[in-house]
């Protein structure tokens, strides 16, 4: 009897697994399209967001993938004051480059001016289609950079030191990693002239879809990999082993990885060991000044400096080899 019922649990959760992804990503999206219709659209968009996160909360403790990733690693205040600081950054980057486009604009832009780069007649849904590829092509490189380099690993490590995934380490980036990234996906789009609705699309899908990436909640999700960044293709790209973390750069949907040949999808839900070979430190003010001194960086970048990789002949091997040189110039 109580077998049965466990079993019937069990194949009940197991079907509902397929369902979360689906449902979450669909529903924040719709609630999305309907806080752009609104009055109040960062508001509504506010509200929504709020609204997916809480449902995450709920349901990692619910149906979590992996159980010990719901015990404590004395990460989570770290993790928010990054997630606090980069979006300041950001807020403050926005208001610095915006000046001086705002005053080039006032200065030539006349009455009639429509923008003779963006196709602004096609449907709304294929204006932002076209955005995320593109955006994506800036994230992808400036991720894969941030892998294969190590200069900018440094920063970028941060985001990787932590052992279990979870939505409150969707925000965990060094500010300089995010200012980088900010700037290679969105100055193609300001310089293609892009609206401004389209700008919260991409903004609204990249906010979505990192909650969901970063998530410990059980999800099956065959049929979506090929084409959207999945929490199971997120997880391998956390993979302590180099050869499979150094893949899945995009982050919201996957052509660069299929155009670049770094795509990686393996029957298993997730890899046995998450982090980085080097180490963060501790505290909050220690993460955030640890990659600008000569010692930090090198505690961040551990064995990657003295291995050239812990996997010997991975596609970090040339890219190691300069960057040894720059540590001990420095
Ligand atoms: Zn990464
Ligand atoms: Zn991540």
């Amino acid at each position: 009897m109580h077998h049965d019922q466990a079993t019937a649990e069990t194949t009940f959760s197991y079907l509902l697994s397929f369902l979360w992804w689906p449902l979450l990503y669909f529903g924040a999206l719709i609630g999305a399209g309907f806080a752009f219709a609104s009055n109040a659209p960062i508001m509504w968009f506010n509200a929504v967001y709020a609204a997916l996160l809480g449902a995450i909360v709920l349901l990692e403790r619910a149906t979590p993938h992996r159980a010990e990733w719901l015990e404590h690693d004395g990460e989570m205040l770290n993790d928010i004051g990054h997630t606090l600081l980069t979006k300041g950054a950001a807020q403050l980057a926005v208001a610095a480059t915006s000046i001086v486009p705002m005053a080039v604009a006032t200065a030539t832009r006349t009455d009639e001016h429509v923008s003779q780069l963006w196709p602004t007649h096609w449907p709304l849904i294929a204006q932002v289609v076209l955005a995320l590829a593109i955006a994506e092509f800036g994230l992808y490189w400036s991720h894969r950079i941030a892998h294969e380099n190590l200069f900018f690993w440094r920063f970028h490590a941060l985001h990787h030191s932590v052992v279990r995934l979870w939505v409150v380490n969707t925000g965990r980036f060094h500010a300089v990693d995010s200012l980088i990234k900010m700037a290679l996906s969105q100055a193609p789009l300001y310089l293609l002239d892009a609206p401004l609705q389209v700008f919260l699309w991409v903004g609204a899908v990249t906010a979505i879809t990192g909650l969901l990436t970063h998530c410990n909640v059980e999800t099956r999700t065959a049929l979506f990999d090929p084409v959207f960044a999945t929490p199971k293709l997120h997880r391998w790209h956390h993979s302590k082993t180099l050869k499979e973390g150094n893949s899945n750069y995009c982050e919201n949907i996957m052509i660069w990885d299929h155009v670049f040949g770094t795509y990686l999808n393996p029957g298993k839900a997730s890899p046995d060991r998450l982090g980085i070979s080097g180490k963060v430190a501790p505290d909050f003010i220690g993460q955030i000044v640890q990659p600008f001194s000569r010692k930090g960086a090198r505690q961040i970048l551990g064995q990657r400096v003295e291995s050239g990789d812990e996997d010997g002949k991975s596609a970090n091997e040339t890219a190691s080899a300069p960057a040894v040189g720059r540590i001990s110039e420095a």
